[in-house]
């Protein structure tokens, strides 16, 4: 996709949600449209190169979040991350050998929410769940040894 249709489709986002399209918010939406979870430091490095700032990403970020347009997710207990509400609920698989992170479509768990509800009443946060495993590349180096 060219940047330039990746920039108005980032500048009317943040129209619909009330806010100025700024360069950085602009940039910083965008960044994660391309990077899907990351870090507010991956996200600097990321629009670094177009003259943005750190600490105005730090700040684009906050106004993001306030309007609900991107939010946290705790994918590792040491990385806070931050990802589009807009990108539909997915369910992060992290590779606990890599680190990989992969995005699933979430309705594999909604069996297991239902029957969670009925015998323990406990509900399931089917949002944005993180399972841990270990991924297809390094299953396949460890199946080759
Ligand atoms: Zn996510
Ligand atoms: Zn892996």
């Amino acid at each position: 996709m060219a940047g330039a249709d990746r920039m108005s489709e980032s500048a009317a986002v943040l129209r619909g949600a009330g806010l100025r399209a700024t360069g950085p918010r602009v940039g910083v939406l965008g960044a994660l449209g391309e990077l899907h979870h990351a870090t507010a430091d991956e996200i600097a490095a990321y629009v670094a190169p177009d003259g943005v700032a750190q600490s105005t990403v730090y700040r684009a970020l906050e106004h993001l979040e306030r309007a609900g347009l991107v939010e946290q997710v705790t994918l590792t207990p040491d990385r806070r991350t931050y990802h589009r509400t807009s990108s539909a609920a997915h369910l992060h698989l992290r590779c606990t050998r890599c680190g990989d992170l992969q995005q699933a479509d979430v309705g594999v768990l909604r069996r297991l929410a239902q029957t969670l509800d009925d015998t323990a009443g406990f509900r399931l946060d089917t949002e944005h769940p993180v399972l841990t495993g270990v991924c297809a590349a390094c299953r396949s180096v460890s199946e080759a040894e």
